[in-house]
């Protein structure tokens, strides 16, 4: 629901020029209309197959987001204790929490177990016994899948496959049926699903249904040998179209080849999705502060850097840049730089883009999803606000962090 109506660049029916000028820059802005269709393009698609759609928390935690997301109904995934805090801060409901992630410590799964989440994905065998443990000193019966990796390719950027043998996640799936065996001479444990997720910005859902098949075959198996499984957590990683010309996997296209892979098997199918829910929902506004040549190369040096959007320098990610006004100048082939002190710091290379003047605002596209979440204070740099659209109105659902700010809790 970003849209230029003459030469100005609107979010739904906001002009994001008026939110640069009032709330400074680099600012995030997301759409909640986009949020809500995304997430609503999921729990739809589903129609009447049991589901639940659990919003991977780490895509954009933001309370005002999860709140959003928390009144549409959505369960979440969280991948650590203080995205449970959030998700509880924002009104979410612990009972729809999946706890994910590689390396949980004991205080993290103590306070998820007393807030009593619907299920631990556990990726390893000690992290099974340590919950059953814990589990146990509460009287409680903690409900867990593994997480198995499936060994398919992902085909997405290695920084973000995760279901290869390779990687450091999950259980590999030839070993998961012995591991679940073990898992039944623990008294507190119930294992109640089976789940994966395979990498992230993955455009080409197939090797995504590969997973589907061989989890429904473990679970198959796992019931025909007595064990309780009731779902199937498929991870999130549909991608987003992030250059012109990308095409992102339709979700209601890719629920449906889900279904058909589903038909018939009494299982409650879970998803983990996070980019594909906001990572089209949000820009990164920032203001042009020079213009500079260094040899044969157009710089556009702008106030907003690494710090506050890393994933360029960090997977060679692209982010379409456009003006939040149309100018009449010739487009420019140029690198947007920011102020950090790193040949890294860059936000798009050698870019053909509007040829934007000092003072000019622009907007970095598709930046919802791993954009805020990732940003530090390196260079001490206070962190941008985020600002929430609804229509014709908005609101700083984060202010902007102040010198202060940035030596909260310190002493000399
Ligand atoms: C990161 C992650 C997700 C979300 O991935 P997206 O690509 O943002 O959809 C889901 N589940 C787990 C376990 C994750 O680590």
């Amino acid at each position: 629901m970003f849209s230029y109506s003459n030469s100005d660049l609107y979010c739904e029916q906001v002009a994001l020029a008026d939110v640069a000028a009032r709330v400074g820059t680099p600012a995030y802005v997301y759409s909640s209309q986009t949020i809500l269709a995304n997430y609503r393009a999921y729990d739809e698609a589903f129609g009447a197959l049991p589901h639940a759609v659990c919003y991977a928390v780490k895509a954009n935690s933001s309370l005002a987001v999860l709140a959003l997301l928390a009144k549409a109904g959505a369960g979440f995934d969280i991948v650590s204790g203080g995205e449970l805090a959030r998700v509880l801060a924002a009104g979410g409901d612990a009972s729809r929490v999946v706890f994910s992630g590689v390396g949980k410590t004991a205080a993290e799964l103590e306070y998820a177990l007393d807030h009593g989440i619907h299920s631990f994905n556990c990726e390893s065998e000690p992290e099974i016994a340590l919950l059953d443990s814990l589990a146990a000193r509460r009287g409680i019966k903690a409900g867990f899948s593994i997480r198995v990796n499936p060994d398919v390719d992902a085909a997405t950027h290695p920084y973000i496959a995760t279901g290869l043998s390779q990687n450091k996640f999950g259980i590999a799936i030839e070993r998961a049926r012995a591991v679940y065996d073990r898992a039944r001479a623990f008294a507190y444990l119930s294992a109640e699903g089976v789940s994966c997720h395979i990498g992230s910005q993955i455009l080409d859902p197939a090797p995504l249904l590969e997973a589907v098949d061989m989890l429904v075959d473990l679970a198959r198996q796992l019931r025909t040998a007595g064990a309780s499984i009731r779902h199937l957590d498929l991870g999130g990683g549909l991608g987003i179209a992030y250059r012109p010309g990308e095409i992102a996997p339709a979700v209601a296209a890719f629920v449906a080849g889900l279904r058909e892979r589903l038909a018939g098997v009494d299982l409650t199918v879970m998803v983990e999705p996070g980019r594909s829910i906001v990572g089209a929902a949000g820009v990164l506004l920032t203001r042009v502060l020079y213009r500079k040549q260094n040899g044969a190369k157009e710089f556009i040096v702008v106030d907003a850097a690494m710090n506050d959007l890393i994933r360029p320098a960090l997977y060679q990610a692209h982010h379409e840049i456009v003006p939040l006004r149309r100018n009449a100048l010739p487009p420019v082939v140029a690198d947007v730089v920011g102020p950090i002190c790193e040949s890294g710091d860059f936000l798009a290379r050698d870019r053909p883009m509007a040829n934007a003047m000092p003072g000019d605002f622009l907007a970095v596209c598709a930046a919802g999803a791993y954009g805020f979440v990732q940003s530090s204070n390196y260079n001490s740099r206070p962190r941008a606000p985020e600002v929430l659209v609804d229509g014709a109105a908005y609101r700083v659902i984060r202010q902007r962090e102040t010198y202060p700010d940035l030596m909260r809790g310190e002493t000399v």
